[in-house]
Formats: C-alpha cells, sequence, structure tokens
C-alpha cells in the first residue's frame, strides 16, 4: 500500500491506526531486511487476501491531513509510468515540500476563512465591520496577520477578535523564515461586449464544459485577438457552476499586467510562482485545496494546484518550452494537464498563436476540438514584416548589428513618438573570443564552449556553467601569445551600446537574465516602458511575448537566425514561434506598427513563413518533412542522455544502451530508430562528457520497454550517470 522506489507495496494497518491511515497520506514503514524506517505515501487502502505472503505492519501514521486526492493519485501514477519515474519521485516532485513539511523561525499568527462561511458570506448577520474584514480575508491574495488584516481594512483588533471567537475566522501559528508576501493591487475592470470570433469561441468551449467527456480544445488565435477575454468569460461560467479553473502560463508571463488582469474580473484568485516563501506556498495550496479559491493562475507546476472541483484548465501559450520541466519528472504541463482533464472530464484550453506541431497535428486529427480566431480585434491589420537580408551588409564590411534599413526606421519611430522592441537571443556583448594570429578560441575550462564577454565587470562568461575569468587581453594560448585577441559576435550588451551611441537622446532599457536578476526587476523595466519613460527596449526573448503596449510601432529582430541551425528537430518551428511572437508586439494600438527581420537566410521556409502570419503555410511544409524523417509529432521522441568524467566509459556505456534497445526492439518485432549515440551537441558540461541517443518509434510503449530493459540490463559504470527523457524539449 505505500510506494517505493520503483513500485507499490503492500502492508498491514495495524488496528489503532485504521481511519487514520488513508489514500493520499504519509506513512512510516519499515523496509527491506534492516527494516529501516522510511517515509512513504499511501496509494490505497484495501481488504484483501494476502495469501502466504509474510506482510509487514505500517509503524506510524505521519498526517492527520490528506495531500492528495484520488484523482492526483491517478494522474500521478499515470505520470510516473509515462515518464518513466517513480511514483514515490513524482509525488514528492507534486506535493511543495513546504506542505510535507514546515520551515522557518519567526512565529507568526495566519488567519484564514473556513470554506463553509466563505460560501455563505452574504447572507450572515454582521456588522458593516465585521463584513469588510471577513470579505477582505476571503479576498486576500495573500497570507494575512491579524495586523495586517487590521490595517487593510483600517480597522482595531475589535472586529477581527469577535470573529475568531465566532468561528468565522480561524487561526493557526507558523514558522516563517521572513513575514513579507506578494499583495496584489485590485482594479475592478467589466466584461467586454465580445468581438464575433471570441463569441464563436466561447460558444465552443461552453459546448465542451457541458459535454459529458469534453474534449480538449486548441485556441488558434492570432497576437491580438483577444484570447484572454474568451479565458476569462468561459471561468466566469465555471465559476457560476461553483467550480474552480487553472489557468497556466509561462513563468516569464507571470507579470503584474497578466495578475491584474484576473484579479480585475475574479473575487479570489490564487497566484503561484517559483519565487514564492514556503509558508506562502502552503498557505495558497490549503486556501486553494478548502475551495475558497476560484481561479489559480500559475506556472508549470499551478497544474497540480489541489482543487477541490475543478472545472476547466487553461494553458496560455501552449508552445511555449517552459511548460517542460528539466528535472525529474520531466514532465510537460501541457501532457499533464490533458490527463488531468480527461481524468476530471473537464475541458482544456491550448491557446496560442502558433501552435506545436504535437497540438496542431492533433487538432487536424480530430483528437482536439480546433477554434481559429485569424482576426485582430477591432479588425486591426497584422504589421508588415520585412527582411533585411544581412549578407548584403556582410560584403560592404560593415560590423554592426543594426542595418542601414533597420537604422532609418528607428529614427522615422522615434520622431513620431512610437516606442521600438529590439530583440537579440544572445546575452552578453560579445559571444566569441578568438585570437586572430593562431585561431585559438576562449572556451570554458569545463565545458569547451566558448566564452561569452560581458563587458560591465569586464569577465567572460561561460552561458552554461557560470564560469567566470577575467577577459584576456592576449591570446592565452602559450604558444602563440599575440597582442591582438578579438572580440566578436554581438550579444546584448553590445547591442545596447551601439542603440545609445546612435540614438543618445533618446532612453533605452536593457532586459536580459543578466539585468533582470532582482525580484522585482522585471515588472519596474515593464513600467518604465509602459508609461514611455523608455523609448527603446532591447532584449532577449524575455520580451518576446505577451507584452501589449499600444505605443510599440516598430519591432527589429536583430538576427533571426540564432536558433535556425540548431542541431534541433525543431530549429525551424521555434524560430518561426520566436518571429511571429515578437512580431505580434506591435501594432496593437491605432498607430499600426512594423517589423524587420535581419537575417542570412531570408528565403527558409520558417522565416518566410513567420513574415507573411501565416502558420498554416509552415505546417504545411515542415508537417511532410517531420513524417518523411519519422519525427515528432508522427513519431513519438526519447532522448537518453549519459554524462560521466571520463569520456571512453560514457561512450561504451551509451554503445550498450544502443545495443541493448536494438535487441529488445527485435525480440519483441517492434521498430525503434536510433539516431546516436554520438556526443551532444553541448559535448563538456561542468566538467562531464556527455553523449546522446534519440529513439524514434510510433510504439510508446515498446519505448518504455526498452528504457526499463536498459535498466535492468545494464550494469552502470559508478562515474557514468543517465537520464531518459520521454518527449525531450532540449536537445542540447
Ligand atoms: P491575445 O492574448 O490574443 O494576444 P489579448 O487578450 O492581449 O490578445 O487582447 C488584445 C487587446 O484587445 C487587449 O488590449 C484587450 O484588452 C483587448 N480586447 C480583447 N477583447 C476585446 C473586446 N471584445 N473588445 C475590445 N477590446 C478587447
Ligand atoms: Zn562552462
Amino acid at each position: 500500500m505505500s510506494t517505493g522506489p520503483e513500485k507499490s507495496f503492500d502492508y498491514l494497518v495495524p488496528d489503532e491506526l485504521v481511519g487514520e491511515i488513508l489514500p493520499g497520506r504519509r506513512v512510516y514503514v519499515p523496509l527491506g531486511r534492516s527494516n529501516r524506517r522510511v517515509m512513504a505515501y499511501c496509494v490505497a487502502v484495501e481488504r484483501k487476501e494476502y495469501g502466504q505472503r509474510k506482510l509487514k505492519y505500517v509503524m506510524a501514521a505521519l498526517d492527520q491531513q490528506t495531500l492528495v486526492s484520488s484523482h492526483m493519485l491517478s494522474m500521478t501514477q499515470w505520470m510516473a509510468d509515462y515518464y518513466l519515474a517513480s511514483w514515490g519521485q513524482v509525488l514528492e516532485a507534486v506535493i511543495p515540500a513546504a506542505v510535507r513539511g514546515n520551515a522557518g523561525t519567526r512565529e507568526v499568527t495566519l488567519l484564514s476563512v473556513p470554506s463553509q462561511v466563505a460560501m455563505q458570506l452574504a447572507t450572515l448577520k454582521l456588522t458593516e465591520k465585521q463584513q469588510k474584514v471577513l470579505s477582505t480575508l476571503a479576498a486576500a491574495t495573500k497570507p494575512m496577520t491579524p495586523g495586517d488584516l487590521a490595517d487593510k481594512c483600517r480597522v482595531t483588533q475589535a472586529p477581527i477578535t469577535t470573529l475568531r471567537k465566532k468561528k468565522l475566522i480561524t487561526s493557526e501559528v507558523r514558522r516563517v523564515s521572513h513575514a513579507h508576501f506578494d499583495d496584489i493591487d485590485i482594479e475592478r475592470e467589466s466584461a467586454k461586449t465580445l468581438s464575433e470570433d471570441q463569441a464563436a469561441a466561447l460558444k465552443t468551449i461552453l459546448d465542451q464544459v457541458n459535454a459529458s467527456q469534453p474534449k480538449p480544445i486548441l485556441l488558434h488565435g492570432v497576437t491580438g485577438s483577444g484570447k484572454t477575454e474568451v479565458y476569462i468569460q468561459a471561468i466566469q461560467n465555471v465559476i457560476d457552476q461553483g467550480k474552480q479553473a487553472i489557468v497556466l502560463v509561462p513563468e516569464i508571463s507571470l507579470t503584474p499586467q497578466t495578475k491584474q488582469r484576473f484579479a480585475s474580473r475574479f473575487d479570489r484568485i490564487a497566484v503561484l510562482h517559483s519565487h514564492m516563501s514556503d509558508v506562502e506556498r502552503h498557505w495558497q495550496w490549503k486556501r486553494i485545496a478548502s475551495g475558497i479559491v476560484n481561479v489559480v493562475v500559475g506556472a508549470r507546476s499551478a497544474v497540480f494546484a489541489p482543487t477541490p472541483h475543478l472545472g476547466m484548465i487553461i494553458l496560455d501559450e501552449e508552445h511555449d518550452t517552459s511548460f517542460k520541466q528539466d528535472s525529474v519528472p520531466r514532465y510537460h504541463a501541457r501532457e499533464v494537464a490533458a490527463k488531468r482533464a480527461e481524468l476530471e472530464k473537464v475541458p482544456l484550453i491550448l491557446g496560442t498563436a502558433t501552435p506545436s506541431l504535437e497540438t496542431f497535428y492533433r487538432a487536424k486529427k480530430g483528437l482536439y476540438e480546433l477554434i481559429s480566431m485569424p482576426r485582430r480585434i477591432g479588425n486591426r491589420p497584422l504589421p508588415a514584416v520585412r527582411t533585411v537580408d544581412m549578407r548584403y551588409d556582410k560584403t560592404t564590411g560593415y560590423r554592426g548589428a543594426i542595418s542601414r534599413q533597420l537604422y532609418q526606421s528607428i529614427q522615422r519611430t522615434l520622431q513620431q513618438d512610437g516606442q521600438i522592441i529590439l530583440l537579440l537571443n544572445r546575452r552578453g556583448h560579445s559571444t566569441h573570443i578568438q585570437c586572430p594570429a593562431c585561431g585559438h578560441i576562449v572556451k570554458c575550462p569545463h565545458c569547451e564552449l566558448p566564452l561569452t564577454h560581458h563587458i560591465t565587470d569586464g569577465s567572460t562568461v561561460c552561458h552554461y556553467c557560470d564560469f567566470r575569468s577575467v577577459a584576456p587581453r592576449v591570446c592565452p594560448d602559450v604558444k602563440c601569445g599575440y597582442s591582438g585577441i578579438r572580440f566578436s559576435g554581438i550579444g546584448t550588451q553590445k547591442l545596447e551600446q551601439e542603440v545609445k551611441s546612435k540614438f543618445s537622446s533618446y532612453p533605452i532599457i536593457r532586459m536580459d537574465s543578466d539585468t533582470m536578476k532582482k525580484p522585482g526587476s522585471h515588472e519596474a523595466a515593464l513600467e518604465k516602458f509602459r508609461n514611455q519613460e523608455v523609448r527603446i527596449l532591447v532584449g532577449t526573448q524575455m520580451i518576446a511575448k505577451g507584452l501589449d503596449f499600444p505605443n510599440v510601432t516598430l519591432v527589429g529582430v536583430i538576427n533571426a537566425d540564432t536558433a535556425l541551425h540548431f542541431p534541433d528537430v525543431r530549429a525551424g518551428e521555434r524560430t518561426f514561434q520566436l518571429i511571429t511572437q515578437v512580431a505580434g508586439r506591435t501594432g496593437r494600438g491605432d498607430l499600426g506598427g512594423e517589423v524587420l527581420v535581419q537575417t542570412l537566410s531570408p528565403d527558409h521556409p520558417a522565416i518566410e513563413a513567420a513574415t507573411r502570419h501565416d502558420y498554416a503555410l509552415f505546417a504545411e511544409r515542415e508537417l511532410p518533412f517531420r513524417r518523411d524523417f519519422q519525427m515528432t509529432p508522427f513519431a513519438h521522441m526519447v532522448r537518453i542522455i549519459a554524462r560521466g568524467p571520463t569520456q571512453p566509459s560514457v561512450e561504451l556505456f551509451m554503445q550498450q544502451v544502443s545495443e541493448e534497445v536494438g535487441r529488445f526492439a527485435a525480440e519483441k518485432g517492434g521498430d525503434i530508430s536510433l539516431q546516436g549515440p554520438a556526443p551532444a551537441p553541448i559535448e563538456k558540461l561542468r566538467g562531464n562528457y556527455r553523449y546522446h541517443l534519440l529513439l524514434h518509434s510510433f510504439d510508446r510503449q515498446l519505448m518504455r520497454g526498452a528504457v526499463l530493459h536498459c535498466r535492468e540490463k545494464i550494469t552502470v559504470p559508478e562515474d557514468v550517470l543517465w537520464i531518459a527523457d520521454v518527449d525531450p524539449i532540449d536537445m542540447m
């Protein structure tokens, strides 16, 4: 009845613990010959014959409350199976650490409204002050102490104390590490009159809400087509039925603007993000589990939010790669959401302007309902996109980041009081440092990848392991030592310098992970751009998504080719998505918009389709190619990665894996095609050599079997670590 490392085990429940040990709670059990005491999750309690088997007794119960519902137990079991992880590992990842144990040093009293009370808020006979206190607490988006609550309502402690006595407010004492919690300012907004496209979309969604086994829906709407308003009105319908909705967005989109959009329309929302304190996370988890929260907005892991009566899941920007977790369990929130929606019989809405081919293909096959919103709100035209062929500039010897055409457009836009976004998906100053005399490239000693020069502190940095050293003045190769070492390649720092020198009288801000380290800096920067204190925004993909600034009339893509030549089946798809998304940041107001895309491959199909805003054209060209090469979304993929400090043992191990996979497939009479084993594109990372092997097959179960077979059959050398990534996204 509890989970061990790979499978579940049966234990007996001692009489005194009957009723206390229930599915979804933790227990202590004896494990192994030494009967070592370990923590385990109870996944089922049943009366059954256990024949001759000698079963051990559970030692103790750990939880007074159930941590995971039965739906969640089925879902985590499915995840363990699908992603080849152990059920225990999945449970550990799904239930926040803060919920499993408590931490912190300061004691505070936190207040909450029990859900039974929240349901009948309007009918309670209370004084005006008590009413205010109670509704404020019910709507609070952060943990509240008696002091916070009194401050917020501008009352004394008296009404709070009365309500606590009446048991309309409950309290608990918690240990916290810090007592500051995120709050959301709420400005009310009313529903918009839907456009024709939006109304049609909403109708299709509501048909699924009322279906007995709802189908997932792909909401394919161009940038600015008003998808959020459709989500909001669909959620309203779900709330009216007494149910909750979960809205998943990429972490980077969890901006105050996004929070505000939901908070302005719904009374009780919870926002979950990755840099929340343990106490806050626990508080939110319990609040959600109590049923008091109507809408949960969060990144990837919010798909596990313990809503008691789930009515709908929305996943915005479904193509975004941040929905995939890069540590065990390596789940994709989109797939998990689909599973959860299926188990709880609720609709899943996948919204995007650039669907992943996986989702698009499912819609084409009729597995998903497809809604198209091809027009922008108010019939605003999509911006004109032009490519600038940078090969021409090369021959003139021009080495800057900004072409003549882009320079002219920037100048014109500034004169017309417009704002500008410039995208460059490379941070740092110079992206490689090379000696022109001997050709030596300055590389990371641990990763063997070129170091990037960061001008702010004169360091060179490895973007993979963060190794830092002082930038060399002479060639570091002892045999050479030439003094004219060259810094080349353009990162956001160098771009910022170039823009500053060319347009010196206009304020500019740079957004990338170097300038946006401090919590809150992201919001602060966007606020400056919103209130037009800043005219030019320079940044990495961080600025490509979701921003809605009507005054942005020019978008420049400095180098559209950064991702185009990656050894990744999705290189074209990523490039198409990035250009389309960033282009969508302009032309959102009455002022129109213009996009310039600088590239060395203006004829590349992905770039050409993006300049025409033509997703259908892109998919039409890309899908046959994927089908011919038996790649995703037609066949499934598993990526096996091994690493270790000695190259031959990693290589040898991977050869064994490859042989065993082949043998297994042949035994089963199935077909798995293999790419590799080969050194991974990032050949060496943090001192470890890396090899990878790609498995493609139409038969998911067969590949699963093959990996389990390898785990069982192959003795892994002590210094080698390996993982299997199901439906991989990261190919580096
Ligand atoms: P998307 O997410 O599809 O890119 P948004 O949801 O950001 O589009 O909507 C684009 C803009 O249109 C937003 O400023 C939004 O407030 C506005 N909008 C959405 N629906 C309507 C509507 N029915 N009437 C008027 N404005 C709307
Ligand atoms: Zn490194």
